[in-house]
């Protein structure tokens, strides 16, 4: 959001090339500098260029700055492709919030609300522009890639999507990744998300586990969609989602990268930072 002084920003990039590419993007719009930077959740795509936003007041959820500061700055772990970070510096939010808070764009407001979750991760948050109906969705929503859930929940996301973010009335729906959207693509991944939860509830009725379940599945229309391979990953949550009471919900997260890249036929997963 462009103001007569400042400049109000979603979101990092991942990449000091990227982040300085965006902020060179945004210089050519307006002079003025980006005063608040607003985290819509921890993932690193979102936040590791942070520091480049030099004399920005970085705003997030509470569980944004934690995470992030627990996650900490990228490590290699062959994983996903190799990538040219640059020189990142940890830059958590230095002012952060439990459910909701309103940062003004001239005499605008912009309103920043948790939703509650766990969805995509435990601290997800969107973006509402009451003026202009505008909403900044984060991760929440991918437009034409997987939706990814390992460090969420795919019940948790259900949940979020119908009570809240479907309520939002949007006139254009700013993904955390690919084009603006509308609220079909609410719809589009709630569908997605009602696929795995079937597939994980067959997979674990037959004894598979979550890389058996995703080898057995036809991903129909959605395998057309970017990283297909996250369906692993989606699997491995939605077993724990499933899980009875009592049950283990944690996930091995980096078994279930790996199972990823095994799903991949070994390729390291793609990485678009
Ligand atoms: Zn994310």
């Amino acid at each position: 959001m462009v103001g007569r002084s400042a400049v109000v920003s979603v979101d990092a990039c991942s990449t000091e090339r990227r982040t300085r590419a965006y902020l060179d993007r945004v210089a050519t719009v307006t002079s003025a500098p980006v005063r608040q930077l607003v985290n819509t959740h921890h993932h690193g795509d979102h936040t590791f260029g942070n520091s480049f936003f030099t004399g920005a007041t970085i705003i997030g959820h509470e569980r944004c700055r934690s995470e992030l500061l627990a996650a900490g700055l990228p490590a290699d772990l062959g994983i996903w492709e190799p990538v040219d970070w640059g020189a990142l510096e940890l830059a958590p939010p230095t002012v952060t919030f439990s459910d909701r808070i309103r940062v003004w764009s001239d005499d605008s407001p912009i309103d920043v609300v948790y939703v509650g979750g766990p969805a995509h991760t435990t601290n997800d948050c969107v973006v509402w522009l009451p003026e202009s109906e505008v909403l900044f969705c984060g991760d929440l929503l991918f437009n034409g890639g997987t939706p990814f859930l390992l460090m969420g929940s795919l019940t948790g996301a259900i949940s979020v999507l119908t009570t809240k973010v479907a309520l939002i009335p949007a006139r254009v729906i700013v993904p955390g990744h690919g084009l603006p959207c509308d609220h079909e693509l609410v719809e589009t991944t709630l569908g997605y998300l009602r696929f795995v939860l079937d597939a994980a509830a067959r997979g674990r009725d037959a004894g598979l586990t979550p890389l058996e379940t995703a080898l057995e599945t036809d991903l129909g229309d959605y395998a057309g969609w970017l990283d297909p391979e996250r369906l692993v990953g989606n699997l491995h949550r939605a077993y724990a989602d499933l899980a009875g009471e009592g049950q283990p919900r944690d996930v091995d997260v980096p078994g279930a990268l790996r199972d990823m890249v095994a799903f991949n036929g070994g390729r390291a997963l793609s990485c678009y930072a």
